[in-house]
């Protein structure tokens, strides 16, 4: 098992298999995907590699991001590789769902378990705007498909936007009246790029959580791979919400991931200094010497992230690495 010098466990790899995105959004990606230069994103004999290399480790889930992951042609491969790798209980994946409705039944038939979704706004303007996309009919379109067929949980992340959203809670608690999808508030996280709309636009989600609990939201209780959000149910409302909430102070305390980047490094911590290589470890069938590597550099994770001092490491944006 993958354990750290604060005896955290790691049960839960975040794996992004290319930095290439569709969208804009403000936050993340305002002038859209910029590269001069061809990148060399894992293949999936390499992918197979990480996955079993991992699962050996003690590994139980694997949520593939990106970028946008749904741009790969080969992503129904790459979510069937991780499926049928041993030891691996859930595969999930994190996307703007720009295209569900197409590429969900290909999803459905390699495995996936779990869908994130990622939706700032109900209001399809403000999507817009917001994505630079007019999508949000065709993506609701698609979450309702997935949830028709049951096979997968559906759970939405909405970024909290002091102009957006942070403030209109009302849209979203009446989607989710009805709507059975855990619905994560996530806290606006600072990055090497962003600084300026971070300083204007950051929400805590511990404001968002006292007017849950007095709204009659309780707590749920959290599984031991599950991700960093705090969830709420109430017995009125067929959704739950979730808080992602970075800049809380226990948040790196439950810290239960790692991340490989889509140009196979392993990342400690989404915002570390450069990743480690993992490359010259992936490109044979035999994963003892990955697993031994992965071990050796363990030591090196710290106790937390240094966000609060404005320390946002190598991380210029998170569709580097998959947020
Ligand atoms: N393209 C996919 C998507 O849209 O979900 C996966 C990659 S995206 C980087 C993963 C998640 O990170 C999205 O939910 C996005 O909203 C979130 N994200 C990006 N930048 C962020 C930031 N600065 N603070 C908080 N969340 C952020």
């Amino acid at each position: 098992m993958l354990t750290d010098n604060f005896g955290r466990k790691f049960y839960y790899l975040r794996l992004s298999i290319t930095d290439v995105c569709n969208f804009s959004c403000t936050y993340c990606l305002p002038d859209g995907y910029q590269c001069d230069q061809p990148r060399d994103f894992l293949s999936l004999p390499e992918i197979r590699r990480i996955a079993n290399g991992f699962a050996q480790l003690g590994t139980e889930k694997i949520r593939i991001t990106g970028g946008e992951p749904s741009l790969r042609k080969d992503l129904p491969e790459i979510i069937a590789a991780c499926k049928e790798t041993q030891g691996i209980k859930r595969v999930a994946i994190t996307t703007n769902a720009f295209k569900l409705p197409e590429h969900l039944p290909s999803w459905l038939d390699a495995g996936i378990d779990a869908i994130n979704i990622s939706i700032d706004s109900l209001d399809p303007r403000q999507f817009h705007s917001i994505t630079g996309h007019n999508k949000l009919p065709h993506i609701l379109k698609g979450i309702d498909m997935a949830l028709a067929h049951g096979q997968t949980t559906v759970k939405v992340n909405t970024v909290l936007m002091r102009e957006y959203n942070a403030y209109d809670m009302q849209t979203f608690l009446d989607w989710l009246k009805d709507t059975p999808v855990t619905l994560r508030f996530i806290e606006l996280m600072q990055t090497g790029e962003n600084q300026e709309f971070f300083d204007a636009q950051h929400v805590q989600g511990s404001r968002i959580k006292q007017n849950l609990i007095l709204d009659g939201w309780l707590p749920a209780i959290r599984d031991k791979s599950a991700g960093p959000a705090q969830e709420f149910y109430h017995p009125d409302y067929a959704g739950r919400i979730g808080l992602i909430m970075p800049y809380s102070n226990d948040f790196c305390s439950t810290c239960n991931r790692l991340r490989v980047s889509s140009l196979g490094k392993l990342h400690l911590c989404l915002f570390t200094e450069e990743g480690l290589s993992l490359k010259d470890y992936l490109q044979q069938d035999d994963v003892e010497p990955l697993k031994q590597h992965i071990i050796n550099m363990m030591g090196n994770k710290k106790a937390t992230h240094f966000l609060h001092e404005k320390l946002t490491g190598a991380t210029t944006n998170l569709a580097m690495l998959g947020g």
